[in-house]
């Protein structure tokens, strides 16, 4: 019989996050290469789970299913372990793959550990090499690609980092939905209020066109330049490290390493010179417009269409040229 790779989805309050989908599609590649099955797992209480439920029924897997309790309405790491390590004892899936998310992160390592096994987390692509199953971190700051190899015979657990695959990829099907009984056991810990990806009210991984600024800008009495083109473009500005670091946008529009990892429709940089510490952030971007003075900068070796040239000339003009094309 195939080995099943079973994707552990996120919902939060009946939506379902984009990583999420994007592991699945890393889920999707994976059992295609080996012969192997997807299958799909969603946490929470029964009213929280039956739309994404059947959004992920609509995806190519062989079944999901809900593990539902009211005691799993609001996340805590006990109540999500004990679910889960009693889920994959029956299920006995040969891998667990689960989105990045700052909730995963809080418990799959306990999960993990608690059957014999580590969680290679934050990878950002898998493969079989030789039949040998191997996951993809980075390391130093995005400088070096570390190869991950496993030990041992599983279940394996990995978490995948946002945008290291498209959730536009998804491959289409139809698949049962099975309703299981949670067993959540002792719960020690008080549920607050849920973890935020990002202080703001913009979640820039759910941004189909960025507009982001960089050093190029050179003052902050410029940025409402490039604000001006995120409007009339209907997209979200960001930008690099320092531009943030300065404060002349907030922390959380920050892209990179230490920012946040996006992968809209449209990256447009503008006098960003494409550290790589910048780039990890936003080379899953669909297509890459760089706008830079200097010819040379390392962002073009990412993008799809390069503008040499002075961006206080461009940006204005091409600002114009959207708003009259949009009407
Ligand atoms: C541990 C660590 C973590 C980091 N994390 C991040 C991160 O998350 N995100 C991040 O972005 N950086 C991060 N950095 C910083 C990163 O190394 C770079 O310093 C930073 O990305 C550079 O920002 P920049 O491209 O805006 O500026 P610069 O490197 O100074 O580039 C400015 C660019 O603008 C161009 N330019 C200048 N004038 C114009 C003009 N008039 N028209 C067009 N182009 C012009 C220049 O040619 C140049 O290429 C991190 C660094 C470290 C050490």
């Amino acid at each position: 019989m195939a080995e099943t790779i079973l994707v552990v989805v996120e919902q939060r309050e009946g939506k379902l996050n984009r990583v999420s989908l994007e592991t699945l599609v890393g889920a999707q590649a994976l059992a295609k290469q080996n012969g192997w099955q997807v299958e799909a797992v969603l946490l929470g209480s029964a009213a929280q789970l039956d739309e994404p439920a059947k959004e992920i029924a609509a995806a190519a897997v062989a079944k999901v299913t809900k593990l539902e309790s009211d005691a799993l309405a609001a996340y805590t790491p006990d109540g999500f372990v004990a679910a889960l390590k009693a889920f994959l004892a029956v299920s006995e899936p040969k891998l667990v793959l689960l989105p990045h998310t700052y909730q995963i992160r809080d418990f799959a390592p306990k999960l993990a550990a608690s059957l014999g096994s580590v969680l290679v987390s934050d990878s950002t692509g898998a493969r079989f090499e030789n039949g040998k199953l191997l996951f993809t971190r980075q390391m130093f700051q995005g400088k070096f690609s570390a190869d991950v190899s496993l030990a041992g015979d599983g279940p394996h657990f990995a978490s995948f980092q946002a945008g290291s695959y498209r959730a536009d990829s998804l491959e289409a099907g139809s698949a049962p939905v099975e309703t299981v009984a949670a067993a959540v056991g002792e719960i020690r810990t008080k549920p607050e209020a849920p973890f935020q990806e990002a202080k703001a009210a913009v979640d820039l991984t759910q941004a189909e066109i960025i507009i982001s600024v960089g050093r190029g800008i050179k003052e902050q009495k410029n940025i409402p330049l490039a604000q001006a083109l995120a409007d009339a473009l209907g997209g979200e500005i960001a930008a690099s490290r320092p531009i943030c670091d300065a404060g002349w946008l907030p922390m959380e529009r920050q892209v990179g390493s230490s920012g946040q990892t996006v992968s809209p429709k449209l990256y447009l940089a503008l006098g960003i010179s494409g550290a790589i510490q910048h780039i990890v952030g936003m080379k899953g971007s669909k297509h890459i417009i760089a706008i830079n003075k200097d010819a040379e900068a390392p962002i073009f070796e990412v993008a799809d269409v390069a503008v040499v040239g002075n961006l206080f000339d461009i940006v204005p003009a091409l600002t114009e040229e959207v708003k009259k094309a949009r009407g």
